[in-house]
């Protein structure tokens, strides 16, 4: 039997590579990681610990003209984006800490430098050899911006959280998860802000009535919806930026932020030459433990290109250690994992889509509710929230739930729950709701929508 340096290798020190590192080595696996940027990852450094300070530093300012319905004087505070980013910085310093903390008290060897594979067991760390026994590449993923001329121009979200000033204008390109967060992110810190996405409406693959009531808060808010538009290209014009679409408009702008997906980081890590098979995107394919191709590696989260979620990454990474070194076999379960979009209000989704649910199950019984939150008979807001629970008729079973509204990141994990638990609908209605607050529609909604016409009752 060879010996090794390591058990496992971990290349890659984010949501995914921390947890599978740390666990490993709990259950009594020889452990060493590298990490190249940042402790923690995205989600620690540029991803959901930043972007949801922001979302709140964003709010206030809502906060404030809210207020005033309730007897609060009506100055605004003026916002200071400096302060904001030096405490976020410190933040994510303190966090960087913990990271490396759990590593250490782990007994994991930790390497602050590239790692690239070699062969079946050793990587390169640092000019250095280093055999493992197992090597588990968990290097995430990159923002990806498309072609065009004036490309140069454009940010990603990596450098957004780090802007040395705020400009008065912005344009965020793309519809999905990243693109509604930073419209709600720069509207709410003042910009005025333009969101251009390429087909008819945003947050593709989101239920259709959460698409329609996120498209129309984002417009009460004041954000510049463009739907239907590419941008052609893009120039630099007397200190402003000059957004050329396609079709012939153009927008004047400050900065432009580029949200249209993100890669798996696989390239230059020595996949190719050792025969780990990746996908057409350069995602690396793997079976249900985890491993690619070749036996003695693995990956898992975002480099995989499967749900880029930071829980689904940790779940995948438990999975992994259990299996691996806990002799305790453990297979992922993607079935109703629930997420939230930050925007502002949020989206808290958890189980199919109406559509996803007419086309598996055929007929299905909507129950929906549109309405103003309480607070906001006081507030002078008009902002609304949405619910709407999806029903298998022969089973009862709850098949979907979807909410935009203030809270709806918070309410959607409990219903996760529910929903894990195999809840139906009667289950729902048995629950008493807690007064007053939004979440107590979800079980006080009595009275199915009407069936389309085309579809039998
Ligand atoms: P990562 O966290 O990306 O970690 C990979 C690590 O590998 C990185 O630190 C990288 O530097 C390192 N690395 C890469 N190559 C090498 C190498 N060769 N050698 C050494 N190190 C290397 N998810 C949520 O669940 N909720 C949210 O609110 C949320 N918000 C987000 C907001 C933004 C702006 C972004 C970009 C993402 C957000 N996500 C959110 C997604 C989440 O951040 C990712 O799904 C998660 O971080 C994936 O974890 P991972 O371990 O696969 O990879
Ligand atoms: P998404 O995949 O969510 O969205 C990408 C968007 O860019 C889509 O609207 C897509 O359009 C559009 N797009 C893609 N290519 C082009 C192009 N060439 N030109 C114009 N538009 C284009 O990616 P994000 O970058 O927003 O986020 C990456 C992932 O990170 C998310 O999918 C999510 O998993 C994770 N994340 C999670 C968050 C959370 O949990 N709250 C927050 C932020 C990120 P189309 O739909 O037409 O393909």
């Amino acid at each position: 039997m060879p010996s090794y340096d390591y058990d496992l290798f971990v290349i890659g020190v984010g949501s995914g590579g921390v947890r599978a590192a740390r666990m490993s080595a709990v259950y009594g696996a020889r452990v060493a990681t590298a990490e190249e940027k940042y402790m923690g990852g995205t989600c620690v450094n540029v991803g959901c610990v930043p972007k949801k300070l922001f979302v709140y530093a964003s709010h206030f300012s809502e906060e404030y003209r809210h207020a005033e319905g309730f007897g609060w004087g009506a100055a605004s505070p003026a916002f200071r984006w400096q302060t904001l980013l030096a405490n976020k910085n410190a933040e994510i310093a303190r966090l960087n800490g913990i990271y490396r903390g759990l590593l250490e008290d782990a007994g994991v060897t930790h390497f602050d430098a590239r790692a690239t594979l070699v062969d079946a067991h050793h990587v390169d760390v640092d000019g250095k050899q280093v055999s493992a026994d197992k090597i588990l590449v968990a290097t995430g993923g990159w923002p990806t911006v498309p072609d065009f001329p004036g490309r140069e121009h454009v940010i990603t979200s990596n450098e957004a959280f780090f802007l040395e000033t705020l400009p008065p204008r912005c344009l965020v390109v793309g519809g999905g998860y990243i693109a509604v967060e930073f419209a709600g992110i720069f509207r709410g810190l003042g910009l005025e802000t333009a969101l251009a996405y390429r087909g008819p409406l945003f947050l593709r693959g989101f239920d259709m009535d959460i698409r329609e009531t996120v498209k129309a808060e984002l417009a009460k808010k004041g954000i510049d919806l463009r739907f239907d538009t590419q941008v052609k290209q893009i120039s630099r014009e007397k200190g402003a930026l000059k957004v050329q679409f396609a079709g012939g408009a153009s927008l004047a702008t400050d900065l432009v932020l580029y949200a249209t997906g993100r890669a798996p980081a696989t390239q230059n890590l020595g996949l190719a030459a050792l025969g780990v098979k990746t996908s057409d995107k350069g995602a690396i394919l793997v079976d249900e433990d985890f491993r690619t191709s070749v036996p003695s590696i693995f990956a898992l989260g975002d480099v995989t290109g499967r749900i880029q979620l930071t829980p689904v990454a940790i779940a995948e990474a438990m999975c992994f250690a259990r299996t691996q070194f806990k002799g305790e076999r453990q297979a992922m379960d993607y079935d109703g994992i629930a997420t939230a979009v930050f925007c502002q209000p949020n989206i808290g989704t958890v189980g199919l889509t109406e559509e996803e649910a007419r086309a598996r199950h055929g007929t299905v019984h909507i129950y929906k509710t549109r309405f103003r939150p309480m607070k906001h008979t006081l507030s002078g807001s008009d902002e609304k929230s949405m619910m709407k629970i999806i029903v298998e008729p022969a089973t009862d079973k709850v098949l979907g739930v979807h909410i935009v509204g203030s809270d709806a990141g918070e309410t959607i994990q409990g219903v996760a729950i529910a929903l894990k638990a195999g809840a139906t609908k009667a289950t729902f209605d048995a629950t008493v709701g807690i007064h007053p607050t939004s979440a107590e529609e979800l079980v006080t909604l009595r009275e199915p929508e009407p069936q389309p016409e085309a579809s039998p009752a």
